[in-house]
């Protein structure tokens, strides 16, 4: 069974590159049977799937503008 550092470093290498069939086979194996290593799949995929839908969030922003009372006490303060 491989280790926990070769499993970890699998499971990175997999959310960029799909695994060869004996790595898929292996990294499954040691999931089943490894906790830690587990969690930390599902909280790289959390984090993956978070940043992804940051991300689009920014990316929706982008119409935002200030509202005219913003931009007086803005220019007030730059007057000021
Ligand atoms: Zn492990």
């Amino acid at each position: 069974m491989m280790n926990c550092k070769e499993a970890t470093d699998l499971v990175s290498q997999n959310l960029d590159r799909q695994l060869g069939l004996g790595q898929r086979i292996a990294l499954r194996l040691h999931l089943l049977m490894c906790h830690y290593c587990r969690n930390y799949a599902h909280h790289l995929a959390f984090l993956r799937r978070a940043a992804a839908n940051l991300e689009d969030h920014i990316e929706n922003q982008t119409n935002l503008s200030l509202s005219e009372e913003s931009k007086a006490k803005i220019k007030q303060s730059l007057n000021n």
